[in-house]
């Protein structure tokens, strides 16, 4: 982060800037560190401008022009997500910031990065990624300004951005750049976005080498603005064919065309061990001089997969992460239990051994899990032709090998490990699948929760469950009959927090008056009430956008504030800070 920090390392210069919008902290959770470390590993040298002031580009040039390019992102959240709630208040708290306040990043963070990067250093090729800039890769609707807005590397004027998870993209960039074949040289890397010329035709003028001469038409950024329907159709698409890998896509934009290459392949579980064996100090930067709220969060916690099988369609962190889940070995996981365990016995209180708030990933019972098909298409047996857009909806795929009896095994050996007073689970886990494997959900209920349990049902009404993709209630109601009888028999007096959500599209009054009794017969009164949030890029976004479901159907959108506070009031009457969710 300083020119100290570079001579101690005895690097003159940088290969590669990574500039930030959340404050630094060396754990695998933070993007521009990972990547960074990932880069240092494979001989680059690689530097972070951590939460730069924005009215100048001084805080750029501290460690001079990097070498080869200058990556940019937001952060570990879209920068409006981050400023504003569900009812468009700013916030006033930020866990990626010292002190925990907000501020230290801009609005669309990505944007006004990538000008101070040219700013700072022109001609450098500049290179966009994170969830912001992932997200808001196509033409997305803006629930800020209500508005839709064009693909952000127009309005960046970056030159490539990279979507979903960036090791392999970030790695080529830089091997391409090395080898001093200039900008040009960018286009047609796995994983990323890049724009081009149009021909007569109305196809990208210019295709790279190895790709089919025609690839799917999204449809145009002026054709959505007439046919908002017309954002679902596109996001179906990229759903079941740019991100299942059958094909490029390109999108025209204003005279151009916006070119989306098939996405990256997953890492394999040697190359997730090799991330994550990285040295990480799992601290913020000593030159802060206020503790980063996320650093609490992330101290105990260990990362064991990535990815999401679930498809829900208002995910934002499965869209990123993708359905094709990418586990860490057990070996690999206990050594950072053993360390963690280590670092704890040489601190203060460290007698008392640590307690490992969590072994998970998005969803906690999906590790190791994976496609038995795909499995079979690999070896010959079967062609792989999936079409779906989740592997638990509308009901959890044959070929879905969810093996939860191994996750146990692998809590219990951490449980095992010097120095570990316990291990919790507090990712949610999923229902429809704890309920597959009885022995797995007795140790889940039994062994490895803390008193309270996380499962997200979100809603009671079968519609609303069913446009969320989510699973009908009588599926949580059976867990939850398992889960008390279970905790009765374990002698522990345990709670499940139902996860809700308010204002979905679709979602009338009615469906919340519903739920709202079914909470009450059951004598609960909802902690965890999320007014839905309509961020870019997903399948319930395009239904908040066009006022339809996936089918075309019209349905009813709570689509201003006062409506959205009305069905979010439904629920929560007499809460304070509503406008929090
Ligand atoms: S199960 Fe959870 S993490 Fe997975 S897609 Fe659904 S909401 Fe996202
Ligand atoms: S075949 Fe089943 S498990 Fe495999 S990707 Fe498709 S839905 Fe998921």
């Amino acid at each position: 982060m300083s020119r100290r920090e570079m001579d101690i390392l005895g690097w003159d210069s940088l290969d590669v800037l990574f500039i930030s919008g959340d404050a630094y902290v060396d754990h695998a959770s933070f993007g521009c560190v990972l990547l960074a470390r990932w880069l240092v590993l494979h001989g680059f040298r690689a530097g972070i401008v951590a939460q730069p002031r924005w009215d100048r580009p001084d805080d750029l040039l501290a460690m001079g022009r990097p070498r080869l390019f200058a990556g940019i992102s937001a952060g570990a959240v879209d920068s409006l997500l981050a400023h504003y709630t569900a009812f468009r208040k700013k916030r006033h708290d930020d866990a990626y910031t010292p002190g925990g306040k907000a501020g230290a990043r801009p609005n669309r963070a990505c944007i006004v990065y990538a000008n101070l990067a040219r700013q700072a250093f022109p001609g450098l090729p500049l290179i966009l990624g994170g969830i912001e800039a992932s997200l808001r890769r196509v033409s997305h609707y803006d629930f800020w300004t209500d508005q839709l807005r064009r693909p952000i590397l127009m309005d960046a004027k970056a030159d490539l951005l990279v979507w979903g998870m960036g090791e392999r993209a970030v790695l080529e960039c830089a091997y391409r750049l090395q080898a001093g074949s200039g900008r040009a040289s960018l286009s047609g890397i796995a994983g990323t976005a890049w724009l081009e010329k149009l021909d007569a035709q109305g196809e990208p003028i210019h295709l790279p080498t190895g790709f089919a001469a025609s690839g799917l038409r999204l449809p145009a950024h002026h054709e959505i603005q007439k046919d908002p329907f017309l954002l679902m159709r596109m996001t179906q698409q990229l759903e079941q064919q740019v991100h299942q890998g059958r094909t490029w896509a390109f999108q025209p934009v204003d005279g151009r065309a916006l070119v989306l290459a098939p996405p990256a392949r997953p890492l394999n579980t040697d190359e997730m061990d090799r991330l994550y064996s990285l040295p990480f100090t799992r601290r913020a930067h000593p030159s802060y001089d206020r503790p980063v709220p996320a650093v609490e969060m992330l101290q105990t916690s260990i990362t064991s997969h990535r990815g999401c099988g679930g498809g829900c369609s208002f995910c934002s962190l499965a869209l990123h992460q993708g359905r094709h889940i990418s586990s860490r070995s057990q070996a690999s996981i206990l050594d950072e239990v053993r360390l963690l365990g280590m670092q704890k016995r040489k601190s203060r209180r460290g007698r008392e051994g640590i307690a490992i708030s969590d072994i998970g990933g998005p969803t906690a019972n999906m590790w190791q899990a994976h496609c038995a098909l795909r499995e079979k298409s690999r070896a010959g047996d079967l062609p792989f032709n999936c079409r779906r857009a989740s592997c638990c909806f509308p009901r959890v795929c044959q070929y879905f090998v969810t093996p939860q009896h191994e996750h146990v095994s692998l809590l219990r050996a951490a449980a095992r490990q010097p120095g570990v007073r316990q291990v919790r689970v507090a990712s949610g886990i999923r229902a429809d699948l704890a309920e597959r494997d009885a022995l797995a959900l007795e140790a889940y209920t039994g062994e490895f929760t803390g008193g309270q349990l996380k499962l997200a049902p979100e809603h009671s009404a079968p519609d609303v469950l069913e446009r969320m993709r989510k699973p009908p209630l009588r599926v949580f109601e059976k867990f939850l009959e398992n889960f008390i009888r279970q905790s009765r028999a374990a002698g522990r007096e345990q709670y499940v927090i139902p996860y809700l959500m308010s204002a979905f599209p679709g979602c009338t009054d009615d469906d919340m008056r519903a739920l709202a009794s079914w909470l009450s017969q059951r004598h609960w009164s909802p902690q965890q009430t999320q007014c839905f949030i309509p961020t870019p890029g997903t399948i319930a976004t395009a239904m908040f956008y066009s006022g339809k479901d996936e089918t075309g159907r019209d349905i009813y959108v709570a689509r201003s504030d006062a409506a959205r506070l009305r069905q979010h009031r439904i629920l929560m009457p007499r809460k304070r800070g509503l406008t929090d969710a």
